[in-house]
């Protein structure tokens, strides 16, 4: 009976666990209420935990229930520290992680139940068999991608036939996970171990040749496997709250791979077999000569707009300028200036990087529009301040069929009748190409780090009037 009623409030845990999860990603998907959703969708996971925990204290030795403690307090100690540590312009190298370990972590599941021979059910084999490749895939993957963004690994591996050795490791792969699925008991054979291997070796191979350019969509991709495989062994354990999590982690993410291949106008396919970012480099064909203005100028041209369309980029998230950059809007504002901030969907280095950094900094959503909103007020704007953008202000992606980011939507900051754009020197954006838009007859470049920048933008502001 006692056993009953822990079971019966484990399995509630789990649907309200799972209503969590679910709200939370509603909310996630205004800046108004993702901090909560955050929160919302932690909770869940809390009462998932602890409902799990409860389940094992009624069936586990104490020795495994020693090991899932100490495993608790280890992963939740070092997620804790880091999560707290992390800089903002770290974070997609951060979510590589924690998607590899959720990979790993039902990848490992599936490798205790294989292992162990309890699973004789096909369909639980297969599903098992399943979410350990793509967990065990999605693992190694994504630590590469940790590595290369991390700056851990500069080059990536290339060689020709790459394509067909990839093809070849697939295929073996999956020719010992029939052997697994086809096997009475698989429990004693080697096929397991060499299966494994295999879908490790596959993610490290699959990973190694993308360019860094395209890491972070590969990292939302691999997060789309690991909710799949966390999904595949929910069934296996019979757990619901994992199937569940596991299956809106996995459309979550598919939606996000697809927005942000959108975004920059790529297909899944392009960006995993392509390797852009690495060969454009440099490329863009772009003539003429950029034309740099001081800070006084700058902002006696602000002081006396009507209105300015701000543009932040990844160079404001290095430079941490929004709160001065929220402070000269202020200013501006106060001096009678309609005051806009236009926001690219991959602007920064992960979808919603500058939405966060500007909600950090107490800038009102009614102040932020997106592409779509925006792009056509460029026009009666008197000046596009860029602050740390490149490659989402370019407008070579709109008119220059060579361009290696032909196609790719832009904010146009180009059609304002004046255009000032904050950056160090002559260094390219995240693509490595020129852009047209600094050479421009209406573009004066501010040179300096965007937070020193903006300061004596304030300062010139201020000095106008
Ligand atoms: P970007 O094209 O990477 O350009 C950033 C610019 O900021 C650089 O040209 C750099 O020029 C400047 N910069 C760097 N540090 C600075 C500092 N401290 N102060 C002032 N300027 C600084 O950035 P973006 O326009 O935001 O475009 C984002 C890129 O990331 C796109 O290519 C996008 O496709 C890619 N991407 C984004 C996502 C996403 O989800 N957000 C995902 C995948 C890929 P200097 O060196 O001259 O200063």
């Amino acid at each position: 009976m006692a056993s009953f009623s822990i079971e019966t409030l484990t399995q509630l845990s789990y649907l309200a666990a799972a209503a969590l999860f679910i709200l939370g990603l509603k909310r996630m998907s205004s800046p108004v209420t993702a901090v909560s959703g955050v929160r919302w969708a932690g909770l869940g996971m809390l009462v998932a935990t602890l409902a799990t925990l409860a389940l094992i204290f009624t069936r586990a030795s104490q020795f495994n229930l020693i090991l899932v403690i100490a495993a608790i307090g280890v992963g939740g100690a070092l997620a804790w520290v880091s999560g707290k540590r992390v800089a903002m312009t770290n974070m997609p190298q951060m979510i590589a992680l924690y998607n590899g370990m959720g990979g790993g972590a039902a990848a490992a599941i599936a490798a205790v139940e294989l292992y162990r021979g309890s699973e004789t059910n096909l369909v639980h084999l297969t599903m098992a068999t399943v979410g350990a490749f793509i967990g065990a895939v999605s693992f190694s993957g994504s630590l590469i991608a940790f590595a290369k963004l991390q700056g851990l690994i500069t080059k990536s591996v290339r060689f020709g036939g790459q394509k067909f050795v990839n093809l070849a490791i697939l295929l073996v792969t999956l020719a010992f996970g029939f052997m697994v699925v086809s096997a009475t008991n698989p429990s004693g054979l080697p096929a397991i171990s060499l299966f494994f291997a295999g879908a490790l070796i596959l993610g490290v191979a699959m990973t190694l040749p993308i360019g860094g350019a395209d890491m972070p969509v590969v990292i939302s991709l691999y997060n789309a496997l690991t909710g799949l495989a966390v999904g595949f062994e929910g069934f296996v354990l019979d757990n619901a709250a994992m199937i569940i999590a596991g299956t809106v982690v996995g459309a979550a993410g598919t939606l996000l791979t697809q927005l942000m291949a959108k975004a920059m106008n790529r297909s899944l396919g392009n960006v995993l077999f392509a390797n852009f970012g690495e060969t454009s480099s440099g490329g863009g064909g772009v003539t003429g000569t950029q034309k740099a203005i001081e800070a006084s100028d700058a902002g006696v041209m602000m002081a006396y707009s009507q209105k300015i369309i701000i543009v932040p980029g990844y160079g404001l998230a290095v430079a941490q300028a929004q709160h001065k950059v929220w402070e000269l809007a202020q200013l501006l504002i106060d001096h009678g200036v309609k005051v806009r901030f236009a926001i690219h969907p991959v602007a920064g280095r992960m979808p919603g990087h500058m939405n966060v950094l500007l909600a950090e900094a107490g800038v009102p959503y009614d102040l932020i529009s997106d592409l779509d909103e925006i792009n056509a007020e460029f026009e009666t704007a008197d000046v596009a301040l860029v602050i740390g953008a490149n490659d989402v202000v370019n407008p070579d992606a709109r008119a220059n069929r060579s361009s290696p980011i032909y196609g790719m939507p832009i904010l146009n900051a180009d059609k304002a009748k004046n255009v000032i754009v904050i950056k160090r020197g002559q260094g390219q954006g995240f693509s490595g190409i020129d852009n047209a838009l600094f050479v421009l007859d209406q573009t004066r470049m501010l040179y300096g780090d965007a937070q020193a920048a903006v300061g004596q933008l304030i300062q010139a502001v201020k000095a106008a009037g």
